[in-house]
């Protein structure tokens, strides 16, 4: 399928134009076209999915954006990829737990834990996690996530070293969870990071399910919209060429990458801006006239990451069998310390890590070489010198990416969760029902946000604001 080559309606005049080909923009586009809307999507990319994105390469299969439903129990994003017919394998670790699923843990001095030590270090994290829930609700507004874990923290009778082990543990499931260091990361942050049952990836990639929303569709792909002019009665939006291959060029500008810069300027009675707030908040997409409150000061408050994977492929597997995920604890593992192991999903040994927060900003000039070093160093401090080096190498660069700017929006201390619902507020018009501008993304959805789950609810939203009445959410796969 190429949502490209579809031939587009005559004319350069629609009922709505969507900016974005991810999750959310598709899911827009694919309700209000299958409600006879002439919809056109204008992606900048040379392909679609945005931030969900498979690279096939060797025989192996590899998602670089998204990979984990965070839970299948109730999720729109488990019924439409089960409806698509993707295949789903279950691992349950992508959400920073501290047990349920076998996991090596490896102490202070790199030996492993026993079985005993492990459950009560599992122990001491859940009775944390009580406090620090009663900590935070009960926190002064602009407390940050760090302040909320050493209050909770405070409260239970621990010698330091007990202590440190679960302040760290918390520490990196911020980092880990959303690309933020604790002390950036507002004490709310992590309110809805619980997850309804399993977790499951995508062992054939999960980019299936934007290749399947956008089936049908007119997609405008290498085309970067520049400016957006919206009144109470329609919508101008300016779309720029761009040469194939700039998301890959670290720091490009869309407006610099069109080659030649023809702007068109498409016309419609409405718009669905799904870019991601980095975009947004960078100015690369000007809004004119500008943003408005609600909208404008939750934008400045909710904040693109550093978040990046580094697969590591190995020519053998120096690690336990049956174990979803290796960690290390203490100092020696700030920046590396959680690997998860992705054998089962690629028939390769893979161990998979993330370098987040503070250790994706001082990486990110890094070459691969270097980042591998990095991690192997620490690997070897748990398994000895003699492990081999991986033989193949991937390190994301989504904070380089000019149409992500990282890879997806965390709460600034100071920010609330209404701020997500507020990023939606319709635009224009006399009221919600004939709004002209909506924002969707996965910025925008406050129960789950940086989730696929919130990018395709968020344009399911946008969708029905736009019909002005409910649409079955199944209307996206049956
Ligand atoms: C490394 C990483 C790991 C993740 N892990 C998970 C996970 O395990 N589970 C999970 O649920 N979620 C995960 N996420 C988050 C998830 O991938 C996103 O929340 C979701 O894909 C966002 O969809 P979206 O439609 O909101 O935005 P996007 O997918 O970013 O779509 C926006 C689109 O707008 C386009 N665009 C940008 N600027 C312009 C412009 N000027 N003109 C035209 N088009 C433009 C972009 O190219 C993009 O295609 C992860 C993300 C990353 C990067």
């Amino acid at each position: 399928m190429n949502a490209a080559q579809q031939t587009p309606p005559a004319g350069d005049r629609f009922d709505v134009i969507v900016v974005g080909a991810g999750v959310s923009g598709l899911a827009a586009a694919r309700l209000l076209a299958r409600a006879g809307k002439r919809v056109v999507v204008i992606e900048a990319r040379e392909r679609i999915g945005g931030r969900l994105h498979t690279e096939r390469e060797g025989g192996r299969v590899t998602d670089i954006g998204g990979s984990w439903i965070h839970g299948i129990e109730g999720s729109a994003v488990h019924a439409a990829a089960a409806a698509f017919g993707m295949p789903m394998v279950e691992f349950t670790v992508g959400s920073y737990q501290a047990g349920g699923r076998p996991i090596a843990y490896y102490g202070v001095d790199g030996a492993r834990l026993d079985g005993a030590e492990a459950a009560g270090f599992i122990a001491d994290v859940a009775a944390f996690d009580e406090r620090l829930t009663e900590v935070i609700a009960a926190s002064a507004p602009a407390t940050s996530y760090a302040a909320a874990i050493d209050a909770a923290l405070a409260t239970q009778a621990w010698d330091p070293a007990r202590a440190e082990r679960v302040r760290e543990f918390a520490r990196h499931r911020s980092e880990e969870q959303y690309g933020a260091d604790a002390e950036d990361l507002d004490a709310h942050g992590l309110d809805d990071d619980a997850i309804d049952g399993d977790e499951v990836v995508f062992p054939e990639g999960y980019d299936r399910l934007p290749l399947r929303l956008a089936e049908g569709l007119d997609v405008r792909l290498e085309r970067a919209a520049t400016r957006v002019r919206w009144s109470d009665t329609g919508v101008e939006v300016d779309v720029v060429r761009v040469r194939p291959g700039a998301e890959s060029s670290a720091r490009r500008e869309p407006a610099d990458s069109g080659a030649p810069a023809e702007p068109t300027t498409l016309t419609a009675d409405r718009a669905v801006i799904t870019v991601p707030v980095g975009v947004l908040r960078a100015g690369d997409l000007a809004i004119d006239p500008a943003l408005p409150e609600p909208v404008a000061g939750a934008l400045e408050r909710l904040e693109m990451n550093a978040f990046e994977k580094v697969f590591l492929r190995f020519p053998e597997k120096f690690w336990d069998d049956g174990v979803y995920a290796i960690r290390r604890q203490g100092e020696a593992a700030s920046w590396w310390h959680s690997w998860y192991d992705l054998t089962p999903l690629h028939g390769t040994p893979t161990l998979l890590t993330f370098a987040a927060g503070s250790c994706a900003k001082e990486t990110r000039d890094w070459s691969d070489e270097r980042i591998s070093a990095s991690v192997m160093a620490a690997l070897r401090e748990i398994f000895g010198d003699r492990i081999p080096d991986p033989d193949h190498v991937r390190v994301t660069r989504w904070q380089d990416d000019p149409y992500a700017r990282g890879s997806y929006a965390y709460m600034t201390v100071g920010s609330v969760p209404e701020d997500h619902e507020r990023l939606a507020t319709p635009i224009g018009g006399s009221g919600a029902g004939d709004a002209v501008l909506h924002l969707a993304g996965e910025a925008t959805w406050q129960e789950d946000p940086a989730t696929v789950t919130a990018a395709l609810l968020s344009g399911h939203r946008a969708a029905e604001r736009i019909l002005g009445e409910p649409i079955p959410i199944e209307r996206l796969w049956a």
